[in-house]
């Protein structure tokens, strides 16, 4: 947590819950980003916090975006994008919101599928487009599973329809998964990327862009390889596939920008031994799953979690939500440890809460609101 933060937090005058954002963490982790990766355009991945403050801020350091619905293009050009620093990334679009997209000048689409194409193709003749490949997504915490791209034979066939529909065919794009811990992860899709490119090299087409996705991780419990390891290694294999002839680099970093600049506070709503042949102490926040903390979901995302200013010898503790629901509980297999005194009324902290939890919370599942946001 930054001092900024802390110091809101002291005081005293947030209500709970609510997700504190410090906006000059989000502006130092652009430039980290930048640094590791000078040579790639950095294109915000809008899903991960699309708060208007982060987006203003964004804009003003000169990040460019990755939007997956017409609403998302929206919020970016009332922030003050320029149209051309848009790319609207989603492969499932509706021929309505790439019509409206083209119409308000953006020109960069992506796509892993003929009908897409077709789609595109009709409402936004002319753009440049960029096909999605499947890749591996081992060392992902929480992978994007198979719900996107194709296998680089379809991707140079649909790229050779993209031409002949007259589209430019600008690219290729992946993803190796969300909080991919793995810096070597990328080394395999550039070599698959890299063979679209020659393949459509000789078929008479010069892709130009080759979209490294996101997946760049924050740190929450455990460590994780410093940005500038992911950086060094994707420019070592992108020189080994491609040579001299460089394409025009992308990312799209969506939890790397923002995660480790927020934080949840939350109260305790209850604190028990549940029962006699348990000895875990079952401690109910005022935020579980649907107050935004999805990623939660199989225990993928294990955020650090602290309770200042109660002392004491700690616990082991299961983490619960307050809803009537079942699935609403947080941490039942991961070990969490929490002090024994900790009661009702209490505050609680949960870490670098910064990316995918305000976009995931729920309007008001059994009444509960989603947590307040702060932009500080
Ligand atoms: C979600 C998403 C991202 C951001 O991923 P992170 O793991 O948060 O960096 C980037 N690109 C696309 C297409 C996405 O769907």
């Amino acid at each position: 947590m930054t001092p900024k933060l802390a110091r809101f937090i002291d005081s005293g005058v947030v209500a709970t819950p609510a997700i504190l954002v410090d906006l000059d963490r989000v502006a130092a982790n652009f430039a980290a980003l930048r640094a590791a990766l000078p040579d790639a355009a950095i294109y915000y991945a809008v899903k991960a916090n699309p708060a208007a403050p982060v987006l203003d801020r964004l804009v003003g350091l000169g990040s460019r975006f990755d939007a997956a619905s017409i609403e998302e293009i929206r919020a970016c050009l009332a922030a003050g994008a320029a149209p051309a620093a848009l790319s609207f990334g989603n492969t499932v679009k509706k021929r309505s919101a790439i019509a409206e997209a083209f119409a308000r000048g953006v020109d960069l689409f992506a796509f892993d599928s003929d009908e897409e194409l077709a789609k595109i193709a009709a409402a936004a003749p002319g753009a440049k487009v960029y096909c999605r490949l499947a890749v591996s997504q081992d060392g992902a915490d929480w992978p994007l599973s198979r719900k996107f791209g194709t296998t680089g034979a379809h991707a140079r066939d649909l790229l050779l329809a993209a031409r002949d529909l007259g589209l430019v065919a600008h690219g290729v794009s992946f993803h190796v998964g969300s909080q991919q811990t793995g810096v070597g992860a990328y080394q395999t899709a550039i070599g698959q990327a890299a063979m679209v490119f020659s393949d459509l090299r000789a078929r008479g087409i010069d892709l130009r862009l080759l979209n490294l996705g996101g997946g760049f991780p924050t740190r929450y419990r455990e460590d994780i390889p410093p940005i500038a390891a992911f950086g060094d290694a994707i420019m070592a294999s992108v020189r080994a596939a491609f040579g001299n002839d460089l394409p025009d680099l992308l990312i799209e970093p969506g939890r790397a920008m923002v995660g480790d600049a927020g934080v949840a506070v939350s109260e305790v709503v209850l604190a028990c031994n549940r029962r006699e042949d348990d000895d875990r102490r079952w401690v109910y926040l005022d935020i579980g799953r649907f107050g935004g903390l999805a990623e939660t979901e199989g225990e993928a995302i294990r955020y650090a979690i602290s309770a200042p200013g109660v002392g004491g010898d700690e616990t082991p503790a299961v983490l619960a939500g307050p809803s009537c629901d079942g699935v609403d509980v947080m941490y039942r297999e991961t070990p969490y440890r929490l002090p024994a005194a900790l009661k009702s009324g209490d505050r609680v902290l949960i870490h670098d809460t910064g990316a995918y939890v305000t976009s995931y919370a729920s309007q008001g599942f059994n009444g509960f609101l989603p947590p307040q946001e702060h932009y500080l």
